[in-house]
């Protein structure tokens, strides 16, 4: 069988200028690992399209903007007809720069954003006047013609922003916005994750804002970790077939790894390094990406096992599975909707400041802010 590919998303660096707490790459400002070089990065393109090109390369980090050679890259994949998008915390994004960002022709350019009230932003990015960067970013942007897409990650902290944001991003004429969880990855703890509760209301504020602000958004995206199988989730993802990690997605990593999807966190996902052998021997390698490409029902865990969807599901998002050994998803919509919240601390979806503040105070100290 060939695969095709339609998106790629590209850690071009590990290298960052913030220091996000939920960052799922752990990124910071050394290097882990060599980064690939500018001639590994385009030898690698040139393999991409032997084995048919795709449609999209998304390059992340890291701060792509970091990497003095993004241009280079996204000119070979113009001229490879692929299209591109950077995912970026905008820190780079000014009156000097932004022509630079233009000539990269992006398809749309990406920007987290995880509160409206900026002294959360900032807490949460690790860097101050992080918000204030956001917001001109934005306007830079739309007067350039360049289409921002915000990224929002949630977690406890933040839970209770997502209708401020919504409004800032009314106010600021962004018409993309993808809403998703953070897990437990890199360096976001565990009990910071949202709740069961919290997941069914934010597919829902998904759906509202959809349904009451269509002329305001072009679309609200749960990403692939919103939705899956019930009637319910049905609208948020169209037709979800599983995840396509391997079958027509694929991560990198800045230093040369290949796994089906950057959010597959564990070593044991990682296919080979462009290093070791090339991307195309990689990707054509009947073996490779055997937990969806041989996928078989076998192979899940826990509730998804039995589930009805199960061959058609495949148990939701692998970075659950990545993470927690078993191949199954603790956030399902169908399975909430059959099995109820799976304990009462999953069934809450309020938390009081104090109960917060002793979660996140320990890891980065709140701001004054915090109790106002
Ligand atoms: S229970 Fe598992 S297999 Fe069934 S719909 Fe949910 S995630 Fe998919
Ligand atoms: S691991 Fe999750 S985010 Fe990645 S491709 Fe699979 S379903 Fe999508």
């Amino acid at each position: 069988m060939t695969y095709l590919i339609d998106k790629i998303v590209w850690e071009v660096t590990a290298k960052c200028n913030m220091n996000c707490m939920h960052c799922g790459s752990d990124c910071n400002c050394d290097v882990k690992g060599e980064e690939l070089s500018t001639a590994e990065c385009l030898q690698v393109l040139e393999d991409i399209k032997e084995v048919g090109g795709c449609n999209l390369i998304i390059f992340s980090g890291g701060e792509p903007l970091l990497r003095e050679d993004l241009g280079v890259l996204t000119s070979r994949c113009n001229l490879f007809d692929f299209k591109t998008a950077v995912i970026s915390n905008a820190f780079m994004v000014n009156e000097k720069t932004i022509k630079m960002i233009k000539a990269l022709n992006l398809l749309a350019y990406g920007i987290s954003i995880d509160a409206a009230d900026p002294y959360m932003h900032d807490y949460i990015r690790g860097v101050p006047h992080a918000f204030e960067h956001v917001e001109k970013a934005i306007k830079l942007l739309n007067e350039n013609n360049i289409v921002p897409t915000i990224v929002t990650t949630v977690h406890k902290l933040n839970y209770n922003q997502l209708p401020k944001i919504r409004d800032f991003l009314i106010k600021n004429n962004v018409k993309l916005w993808q809403i998703q969880y953070g897990d437990n990855i890199g360096r976001m703890p565990k009990d910071c994750q949202i709740t069961e509760a919290q997941y069914l209301e934010i597919a829902k504020f998904i759906l509202n804002t959809n349904k009451n602000y269509s002329k305001c958004f072009k679309r609200v995206s749960g990403a692939d970790v919103f939705g899956y199988m019930s009637p319910f989730a049905k609208q948020l993802q169209g037709f979800w077939q599983g995840c396509l990690g391997g079958i027509s997605g694929v991560g990198i990593s800045a230093e040369g790894s290949v796994r089906g999807c950057l959010s597959m966190q564990s070593d044991k996902y990682i296919e080979d390094n462009v290093r070791n052998r090339s991307f195309k021997e990689i990707w054509l390698d009947k073996n490779s990406f055997a937990y969806n490409r041989k996928f078989d029902c076998s192979m899940l865990t826990g509730y998804c096992r039995t589930c009805i969807y199960a061959a058609t599901c495949k148990g939701g998002c692998m970075r659950a599975a990545s993470l927690h050994g078993g191949r199954n998803s603790q956030y399902c919509l169908y399975k909430i909707e059959k099995e109820g919240f799976s304990s009462p601390l999953q069934a809450r979806t309020e938390f009081s400041k104090q109960e917060i503040f002793d979660l996140y105070n320990p890891i980065r100290k709140l701001p004054d802010e915090f109790w106002k």
